[in-house]
């Protein structure tokens, strides 16, 4: 066979990256843009967790696709499209206020369901719109409203590394994260067996994040090749 299309194949770079994953690590396919087609080979290739950034994108393939696959939502999310994805999406990787959690709680009791979510920290030195920092996540821990939420459960932390060639810097901010993820569990999530992810690594730095503790790796381009938003 032609080696060159071996290596085009959609779950062939599934199975490569799974490869040097440790076993703790998941993989989340991040198919936002790519259509139904690519999505569907790498789920016929065993694939069953994939991530989408936009609300009605990602309920528009959930209503064509196998109702098996876990979908995990990976970007900013406007509390006005949290109800698109309150009926099946498994956990919400990018929760930055209290007003969207409570926003998830309220959709996720509508659904009678309880939705994952992860707490996202700006932990990149670039500026960056999204994300918490430490003390603002303490004080929504700490708050009167989140403890009465009954229908979200906060399963860790995620956060996204400055995009640069310095690996130094890309380091360091993926510490500084699991610093954040240990510092919350002892204060907040002592016995609380589902506090346990750490969601950080991309296509151009999941080696690193790994390394550092990962245990979801957002991967889009690696897999689904370059994106083209002009459409
Ligand atoms: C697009 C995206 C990714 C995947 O990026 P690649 O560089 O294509 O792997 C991961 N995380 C988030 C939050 C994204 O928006």
């Amino acid at each position: 066979m032609n080696i060159l299309i071996t290596m085009s194949n959609i779950g062939d770079k599934i199975a490569s990256i799974k490869g040097q994953l440790p076993e703790q690590v998941r993989l989340v396919a991040v198919s936002k843009t790519k259509p139904i087609e690519d999505i569907q080979e790498a789920y016929d290739s065993g694939h069953r967790i994939f991530g989408e950034n936009k609300a009605l994108e990602l309920r528009d393939k959930a209503l064509v696709l196998p109702d098996n696959i876990h979908w995990h939502f990976i970007g900013h999310l406007q509390r006005n499209k949290v109800k698109f994805i309150a009926p099946f999406v498994k956990l919400i990787h990018a929760v930055d206020s209290l007003r969207l959690l409570k926003e998830i709680d309220k959709q996720a009791k509508a659904n009678d369901r309880i939705i994952s979510c992860l707490l996202q920290f700006h932990i990149a030195s670039e500026e960056a719109k999204f994300g918490l920092n430490i003390a603002e996540a303490s004080e929504l821990l700490s708050s009167d409203e989140y403890k009465e939420m009954k229908n979200i459960k906060i399963t860790g932390v995620m956060g996204m590394a400055s995009n640069t060639f310095d690996t130094d810097l890309v380091r360091a901010e993926f510490k500084h994260l699991l610093n954040i993820f240990q510092s919350l569990r002892y204060k907040f999530f002592l016995d609380n067996i589902f506090y346990r992810e750490i969601s950080m690594g991309m296509s151009n730095d999941y080696q690193i994040a790994v390394q550092e503790g990962s245990t979801l790796v957002r991967i889009g381009s690696s897999i689904f090749g370059a994106r083209n938003y002009k459409k």
